[in-house]
């Protein structure tokens, strides 16, 4: 294996078992490597550190996934398979077949995700070495679990980051267009080929159930409903009016389905653009019982937070306003970027300027399948809030 040295005082992080190495902390190469190759990486006293996926392109020039020294690069995807899908059965039973089963650094493979759709797998390629390595990921996929199909998609940082361009593919089997997973017991019809995200938002599972808690006997406004994950955990546990609103037809089709398919009375959708619908909906007087916010990333990079946390405040104080009095709210923000202790700030700004009262009563996170690294704070990303409004 060809080996990068790192700049003097530069190892520490990296020996700390954080998996990113920017370019600024790389001093250079033996032999310089192939764009995605695995390398060993030394500290400059030539001692051993970890070993790492180079990329060329990316300002990430190294990501780590073993401070092994003797690990065996030959079966390191099988074994890395073999132990998500065992941290994974610790909390998956048998009424959830959809599942994200790889989320690249926190389970110490960077640049995979794979997302499990009752036996089918649908598997992001984020990097360079993730492309490099495609033909030993599948075959330790298939070796590993057996699964119907594999169907590989570029993530978006895929071509801006590391300038690779990737067609989505089926690399194994056949993926149909659609797939009826099991989450919490309820059938889902999935799309991994055509979907948002890889298919399913699996990152709310709990959260659902946590939300849904609170439906018996409410009215509630799901506001980006997607395809109906919050709508139909809330319709299970008695609520007793829903809206589901989204800007995707695509999505409010796909919702109806799923209604349909469990036996569900379909609720009553809004296809519109939540912050118009909401700045529209304070002229009515109803309100509802649960006001689910769930937004797409608002921050995509470090420039957009500023705007990102002035859009959760002007969302939180719209949808607060059409919360009953001790109803509660559900906010949440997927931006990576976004802290939490901001997040709340927004939505407290929100609270003050809506003229509400709010208590926090649950602080909520991504679901389990997305574990978080303690090595690395990236990998949570998903922080939410239950609050009741008065
Ligand atoms: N709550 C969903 C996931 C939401 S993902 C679940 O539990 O599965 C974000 C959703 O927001 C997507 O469905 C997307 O179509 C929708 N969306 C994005 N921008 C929007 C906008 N401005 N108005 C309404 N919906 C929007």
């Amino acid at each position: 294996m060809k080996t990068s040295i790192l700049k003097k005082q530069k190892h520490k992080l990296a020996a700390n078992r954080n998996p990113w190495v920017f370019s600024g902390s790389v001093y250079g190469f033996d032999t310089v490597p192939e764009n995605g190759e695995a390398v060993r990486v030394e500290d400059f006293d030539r001692n051993f550190i970890a070993y790492g996926f180079f990329s060329s392109e990316s300002a990430i020039t190294l990501r780590l996934f073993s401070w092994d020294e003797n690990e065996d690069f030959d079966s390191v995807f099988e074994r890395r398979i073999e132990d998500s899908l065992n941290a994974r059965k610790v909390f998956i039973h048998d009424d959830t077949d959809g599942y994200r089963l790889m989320f690249s650094e926190s389970d110490f493979l960077p640049g995979y995700v794979a997302d499990c759709y009752a036996g089918h797998i649908s598997l992001q390629v984020n990097t360079a070495s993730a492309v490099k390595y495609l033909p030993q990921m599948k075959e330790a996929l298939i070796k590993t679990l057996n699964p119907l199909s594999i169907y590989v998609r570029p993530a978006e940082e895929l071509l801006k980051k590391e300038k690779i361009r990737f067609p989505e593919h089926c690399l194994h089997g056949e993926t149909p267009e659609s797939i009826i997973i099991k989450e919490n017991g309820l059938k889902i019809s999935a799309s991994p080929m055509s979907g948002q995200k890889t298919g399913y938002y699996f990152d709310q599972r709990e959260n659902r159930l946590a939300v849904a808690a609170y439906a018996h006997g409410r009215s509630v406004l799901d506001c980006f409903c997607y395809t109906g994950g919050f709508s139909m955990n809330c319709a299970v546990k008695g609520a007793k009016q829903i809206i589901s609103a989204d800007s995707s037809a695509d999505a409010l089709n796909n919702l109806k389905t799923n209604f349909a398919m469990n036996s569900l009375t379909e609720p009553e959708t809004v296809k519109a653009d939540i912050f118009e619908y909401l700045r529209h909906r304070q002229n009515d007087t109803a309100q509802h019982g649960i006001v689910i916010l769930d937004p797409p990333k608002l921050a995509k990079s470090q420039q957009d937070v500023d705007s990102a946390l002035r859009a959760y405040k002007d969302l939180n104080m719209l949808g607060m306003k059409k919360v009953e009095k001790n109803g509660i709210l559900a906010s949440f923000s997927c931006s990576g970027r976004v802290k939490r202790e901001d997040f709340i700030k927004s939505v407290s700004w929100a609270a003050k300027d809506a003229g509400k009262n709010i208590r926090i009563i649950e602080n909520l996170s991504q679901a389990k399948d997305h574990p978080i690294s303690p090595f690395f704070p990236e990998s949570e990303y998903l922080k939410g809030i239950i609050a009741i409004v008065s």
